[in-house]
């Protein structure tokens, strides 16, 4: 059982709920408690907000039918964060939260433990946040949130034990060397002025992280988990079969408790906002060339801008996305595959983060493409000065229908599973209001022209980062997409 059908479940859905009181008596007063009523039609699953007196954000989700807990936890650091002179470090925290706890010190006592009650743990590092989830029998879930408190309230940090992890971090770097997606994230990376976080290296290897000895690392672990794992900045999220009352005490007896006082604790997120943007206009303007690592042809158009984090309940990529997969008469696809034969499939994706978000506009190049990228940038940028040049009205029906269909979608999309909808919830509450958890990542609730015209606005030559992935042996060249046309 991984996601159910809608239609598994009888009408008598609602009677199924457990109606919360305000407040279940065994709480202590200072605890706020929402109920997160905004949901999918489809989605049976109750959802409850709270806020824990220690600062600690909570997520408890009943399903009444799953054989799976899950639990999750985020925290709002990550590769970002790394100090100078120590890349990768807050990857390596990652890596060393599970080497034994107060309570429990045994080396990966957690995963033996896990294993033998139906579960597994993961954690990744992103660039502002760091999530870890776990998965076990709905039954051993209040166990699990036992050892999973102790191992955030007082991880071992045993400097040889540490000094070893790096192995496993740098035996994930050189993995990662092997993935093309890695190589082309990296390349963008590169390209970022060295004053960025954006410019950094995140995942750490040896040569980065065995710089001094084992015992000033630990130091530096412990620290780092000092200045920025503490309550406020932390998202816990629970799923099983257990009552959301029920859940939300037993988070309470294992997290309610935690406190950083005094051991130099930071309550707020960095953020970079403020800071140089990474990919400022002497950066742009540029094409790369990277060998691939299969013979298909990718071309990446990179369009980095200011963060579109704070617009996600407008949401202007999906009109964008709508306009550029659009596959019918007069498209873009069309004309690059029918017409030109220079492109097969074209993506859209955004990522963000307080430095500044990134457009991305993927597409797999036919083999003629690579000869032709004039005539495809060409065509690119006639296409969204034709968009841009659309008029409000226009727009505003293509929103329209756009809304409906993300509404749509987002009501009959099937449920994740106990893990991936745990860890998904978390690293949603590390950048969302509680009130937009579970519908500002998927709806356009506040549609807005003018974000749209600013985001085209955004898609010009002089903005863009062009990276040709092939299997050209010319490793790395740059040229501005003007002499790609020499
Ligand atoms: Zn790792």
């Amino acid at each position: 059982m991984k996601s159910w059908p809608f239609w598994a479940f009888p009408l008598t859905i609602q009677s199924l709920a457990v109606p919360l009181s305000e407040k279940p008596a065994a709480l202590a007063p200072d605890v706020e408690v929402t109920r997160l009523t905004q949901k999918p039609k489809g989605d049976f699953r109750e959802y409850q907000h709270s806020v824990l007196e220690n600062g600690l954000r909570v997520v408890n989700i009943w399903d009444p039918n799953t054989t799976q807990a899950a639990v999750s936890l985020a925290v709002t650091v990550g590769s970002f964060s790394d100090p100078k002179g120590f890349d990768g470090l807050a990857h390596l925290l990652e890596h060393s939260m599970f080497l034994g706890s107060k309570g429990f010190p045994q080396r990966s006592g957690f995963d033996a433990w896990l294993a033998q009650h139906g579960g597994s743990s993961n954690a990744y590092t992103a660039e502002e946040q760091t999530v870890y989830y776990a998965s076990v029998n709905s039954k051993a879930l209040e166990e699990c949130l036992e050892r999973y408190a102790d191992i955030f309230e007082a991880p071992l940090f045993n400097a040889s034990w540490i000094w070893d992890e790096v192995q496993a971090v740098n035996s994930e770097h050189n993995k990662n060397r092997k993935s093309q997606e890695w190589r082309i994230q990296s390349l963008i990376g590169q390209m970022a002025v060295a004053e960025s976080p954006a410019q950094r290296f995140h995942t750490g290897n040896l040569e980065t992280l065995r710089r001094t000895d084992q015992e000033s690392l630990a130091k530096e672990i412990r620290q780092f988990f000092n200045t920025h794992y503490c309550p406020p900045r932390m998202r816990l999220v629970t799923f099983g079969s257990a009552s959301l009352e029920s859940q939300l005490e037993q988070a309470m007896a294992s997290f309610g408790k935690m406190s950083r006082e005094g051991q130099g604790c930071e309550a707020l997120a960095p953020t970079w906002a403020a800071g140089p943007p990474p990919f400022p206009s002497s950066t742009l303007r540029q094409m790369l060339r990277m060998q691939g690592l299969t013979p298909k042809p990718e071309l990446h158009l990179v369009f980095p801008m200011t963060n579109l984090q704070p617009w996600v309940r407008s949401n202007p990529t999906a009109y964008l996305e709508h306009i550029l997969l659009y596959a019918g008469g007069g498209s873009l696809l069309l004309a690059w595959r029918d017409q030109l034969g220079v492109a097969s499939s074209l993506a859209v994706s955004q990522e963000d983060s307080s430095a500044g978000s990134k457009i991305i506009v993927s597409m797999a190049l036919l083999p003629e493409g690579v000869e032709r990228l004039p005539e495809l940038f060409e065509a690119f940028f006639a296409f969204v000065g034709r968009a841009r040049a659309r008029t409000r009205e226009q727009k505003l029906a293509v929103l329209g229908s756009l809304q409906e269909s993300a509404q749509l979608g987002y009501d009959w999309a099937a449920l994740q599973e106990a893990s991936r909808a745990a860890s998904q919830m978390a690293n949603d509450m590390t950048k969302l209001a509680a009130s937009d958890l579970l519908v500002a990542e998927n709806l356009i609730l506040d549609p807005d022209v003018d974000k749209i015209d600013r985001l085209l606005e955004r898609l010009r030559p002089e903005g863009m980062l062009a990276i040709l992935v092939d299997a050209a042996n010319s490793s790395f060249w740059r040229r501005s997409p003007e002499d790609a046309r020499s």
